[in-house]
């Protein structure tokens, strides 16, 4: 009887497994950049020292799988937009590609059949919101260099007579406000409201908006403001709470991508820092709400980022912590100082070697001091950390999945970048 009675409920179960996984809000989160090692090293990051144990982070609460990122092409080693490609439509693509496919076909993006479901759709990043990984869900183009074309999509490329995105906060005002052509105003005309001062983020209370504040790029997390994502994440999901129909938004930590191809290693933490505390949000979030689901996972990995370097086994935080700026407004305060050992101590909570004062010393003396610098003293805090890199660009290791909330076990295991897309796509239809 025991059997039996068990039997039916698993066939009941399995009859509305479908509809009983599919999430009403999908909340999807990219770590530009993000490889295994970013996620690893921010664990041994944020230990606290004084615990025997390494506290675990956000990231290993919700850890369900990996993805591969090839592009469609035989270089195994994606960029960001062919990646981000792969993410919103399913399709792989060439590097560069902006929802496009090889032969510069427009692919439909989730966030696209989202809207077309007459969901709320957002986009958050730190970089303009053009760049690329945002641009692959609302943008159709064939080079993610085509900033202006590609801000002119958030306009011109609607859906069932509504522009693609209800809500986009990120960086971008010179390619909003141009000279051939104002997309500010005509987000204005449309019932947009636009915000550029980031102080005023808090006072927005209704949906559609456009918050760019930043004529590029935000500054890195660690020059200014290190929750600046935190902040807007925080917004995005009380304004997305409000809506009736469900929504989509893509999360990007944008910025992960650029202290890595910098080889930045204290960079590259905070800017981690940023992107977890928004993924604990997402994830409260998701608590609160348990028809929601949060996907987290990164476009590929940058820089051959490696814990432990020069045959040493070790690898020092307390050297990274130590560093309180990135490495270019650091450098250039070398540069300009008359005291190599007073301007480092501004910046840095360790001091320098002898042999690293010459070295340092030595750059400011060569030609181009200000480059020179730039490049020694991530050597020195590389070195001094123990922190490897292999290169400048990105590389082609497998990334992370994570998934938490109704439907994440779908992401369990080895799966492609694309399979991801295709699983969110197939929830939102
Ligand atoms: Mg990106
Ligand atoms: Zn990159």
């Amino acid at each position: 009887m025991k059997t039996k009675y068990a039997l039916i409920s698993v066939c009941i179960f399995a009859g509305f497994a479908h509809a009983d996984d599919t999430p009403k809000n999908i909340i999807y989160m990219i770590g530009d950049g993000m490889g295994p090692a970013f996620t690893t090293a921010y664990r041994y990051y944020q230990d606290n020292p004084d615990t025997q144990e390494i506290e675990p982070t956000v990231y290993d609460a919700i850890l369900v799988g990996m993805a591969k990122t090839y592009p469609d092409d035989d270089t195994f080693v994606t960029d960001s937009a062919a990646s981000a490609t792969a993410l919103s439509s399913g399709v792989k693509s060439y590097n560069g590609a902006i929802a496009v496919d090889s032969d510069k076909k427009p692919v439909r993006t989730m966030l696209e059949i989202a809207k077309e479901q007459g969901m709320t759709t957002a986009l958050v990043a730190t970089s303009q919101i053009n760049h690329a990984t945002p641009a692959s869900f609302a943008a159709h183009n064939e080079s993610r260099r085509n900033y202006d074309e590609i801000a002119d999509d958030y306009l011109d490329n609607e859906i069932k007579g509504h522009l693609p995105v209800d809500l986009l906060l990120g960086g971008g005002v010179r390619y909003f406000e141009r000279e051939d052509r104002n997309l500010a105003e005509e987000f204005k005309q449309q019932g947009y409201q636009y915000l550029t001062d980031f102080e005023a983020l808090p006072s927005l209370q209704t949906l559609p908006a456009l918050g760019l504040f930043a004529d590029k790029a935000f500054p890195f997390a660690l020059d200014e403001n290190p929750t600046r994502l935190e902040v807007m994440t925080n917004k995005a999901l009380s304004l997305l709470q409000r809506t009736d129909n469900g929504f989509f938004v893509m999360i990007e930590g944008s910025q992960i991508d650029w202290c890595g191809h910098a080889n930045d290693i204290a960079c590259a933490m905070a800017e981690m820092d940023d992107f977890a505390k928004s993924i604990a949000l997402a994830k409260a979030y998701v608590d609160a709400h348990p028809d929601t689901l949060l996907v987290v996972t990164a476009d590929h990995s940058t820089g051959g980022l490696t814990i432990g370097s020069n045959g040493k086994y070790r690898w020092d935080t307390e050297v990274i912590k130590g560093v309180r700026q990135t490495a270019w407004p650091l450098a250039m305060a070398l540069a300009k100082s008359t005291d190599i050992r007073q301007a480092w101590s501004e910046s840095v909570d360790w001091g320098l070697s002898d042999e690293q004062y010459q070295q340092l010393k030595q750059a400011k003396q060569s030609e181009e001091p200000a480059k020179a610098l730039y490049r020694e003293v991530k050597d020195v805090i590389n070195k001094q950390s123990y922190t490897g890199w292999t290169t400048k660009g990105h590389t082609a290791v497998d990334v992370q999945v994570f998934a938490y909330g109704k439907g994440s076990q779908k992401f369990v295991g080895s799966q492609n970048n694309t399979d991801i897309a295709k699983q969110l796509i197939e929830f939102i239809q």
